[in-house]
């Protein structure tokens, strides 16, 4: 008792841990406000041990660590950069698309001030935020009209909202989509008051199946990409030919959700994305698309298509809901000037990754694996061929050749090497296969595997030696 009592007694006066706490550099800048209520706590917490015997010692550097490491963790941002070596280029949980210098250059500067967004500044009077890169997106993908919203599901549920609400829609049972995070065709269709008629079966659907299905309160045919599934062997869908020709007969829209939806061709193992223009002059009338899969650009939804049924969306209640925001806006501006004027194979970052040379993806795992040979810490290190994935719902199933850099270590598990790579201040995420770590090098910058390598050196010498 007498040992608390004493030990309560030692903790230094506010002022006086203020004044060291002003002291230490990395603290000099935080306000006096700030540091107060920190030290408070710290305080807090010190009375909190000396009550529970857990602190035998009192002294100001004790209070010093404690409030450091309380600070640290208070001034930890919880988004944090990641490095991706899974070799997923559109991986939904690491953030999807990298944003290109064009894109940052014009978030930055639009985050910094006032803008635009919503002022006709010829006029001087209101304008429209959806003004800004229509006719950039119409330039580039053949459209008569287009609206950016905040991103494809919304754009999917105001297309329905706006051309279908209360009537039929026809789709295909071959092409019901679950994507991730309970993005589910009839579930959004019912959302927008639409009402899903299903035709055909799982592997065929028939021009004939369409045209049965057609009906007084008809309102539209949807086709949806499968992003993440295949239907091969015994199958078959209308020709584009047909079910426009049909569509169009009955005075119906077909409208296409691309899910991914390409400005540029890309193939992959035999596999090809169909672009935005290719659907638009094959005369589908509304494609809805993500600005933040294979496009490369933030996150936001684009709907592209024939001025009468954008301009219904225009007038829709549920835009405002589902409206971009100007930072997004901002950089998806940039991302289409990338397309308009820049090389967008190599100025987009998702772009490029997907369309590195093997040769160079093989040079690259080499001077990492050298590198990490370098750090001489006893790891096992082989350069390997694998097979990376587009992800982000474009080319499903399609291996891209690539290479990756296998590590072991026989002073860790697979599965504690993995967890600890994990949990570093920039997180490594990797893949495991056949009891290896496996660095896919695909979307590896230099910057990373410097990264990379300083954070294995930094394994042996603390941790495992
Ligand atoms: C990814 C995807 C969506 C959802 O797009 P978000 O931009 O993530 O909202 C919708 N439909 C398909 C077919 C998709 O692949």
């Amino acid at each position: 008792m007498e040992d608390i009592q004493r030990q309560l007694r030692a903790i230094p006066s506010m002022d006086k841990l203020l004044a060291l706490a002003l002291a230490q550099p990395e603290m000099a800048a935080i306000p006096h406000a700030v540091l107060v209520r920190f030290l408070r706590q710290t305080i807090d917490e010190i009375r909190r041990q000396i009550l529970d015997k857990q602190l035998s010692e009192i002294s100001a550097e004790v209070i010093l660590a404690q409030l450091r490491e309380i600070l640290g963790q208070a001034m930890k941002p919880s988004l944090k950069r990641v490095i991706n070596a899974t070799g997923v280029v559109l991986h939904t949980n690491l953030g999807r698309a990298p944003l290109s210098a064009r894109a940052r250059e014009r978030l930055l500067d639009i985050a910094e001030g006032y803008s635009t967004l919503e002022y006709d500044v010829t006029r001087g009077e209101r304008g429209s935020r959806y003004s800004h890169v229509a006719s950039q997106i119409c330039a580039l993908t053949g459209a008569e009209a287009a609206i950016v919203v905040n991103n494809n599901a919304a754009a999917v549920m105001l297309v329905l909202s706006a051309l279908a609400c209360g009537r039929e829609v026809i789709v295909s049972r071959g092409q019901l989509v679950e994507i991730g995070g309970s993005f589910r065709v009839p579930d959004v269709l019912r959302q927008s008051g639409a009402f899903l008629i299903e035709v055909g079966t799982t592997n065929k659907t028939h021009n004939k199946d369409y045209e049965q299905a057609i009906g007084p309160n008809t309102a539209a045919i949807l086709k949806v990409h499968t992003s993440n599934y295949r239907i091969i062997g015994f199958t078959a869908q209308p020709s584009d030919e047909e079910l426009v020709q049909l569509a169009h007969r009955h005075n119906l829209p077909v409208i296409d959700d691309l899910g991914s939806g390409t400005l540029v061709p890309l193939t992959a193992d035999g596999w090809r994305e169909p672009t935005v223009n290719e659907r638009l002059v094959a005369g589908v009338d509304v494609v809805t698309f993500s600005c933040d899969k294979l496009f490369g650009g933030a996150q936001a939804g684009i709907i592209a298509g024939k001025k009468e049924y954008i301009a219904r969306m225009q007038k829709h209640p549920l835009l405002r809901a589902i409206r971009i925001d100007k930072l997004c806006l901002a950089a998806i501006e940039g991302t289409l000037l990338d397309y308009a004027v820049g090389d967008p194979l190599s100025d987009i970052p998702v772009q490029s990754m997907l369309h590195t040379a093997p040769a160079e993806l093989e040079e690259r795992a080499q001077r990492l694996a050298a590198d990490i040979n370098t750090l001489d810490c006893g790891y096992e290190v082989a350069v390997i061929s694998i097979h990376s994935q587009a992800g982000g719902g474009a080319l499903p199933a399609a291996n891209l050749d690539g290479y990756g850099v296998s590590l072991k270590t026989s002073k860790l598990s697979t599965a504690a090497f993995e967890e600890k790579l994990r949990n570093q201040a920039t997180p490594v995420i990797v893949r495991i296969y056949d009891d290896q770590i496996i660095f896919d090098v695909r979307c590896l910058s230099d910057r990373d595997l410097t990264k990379i390598c300083d954070i294995l050196a930094s394994f042996d010498n603390g941790v495992t030696k």
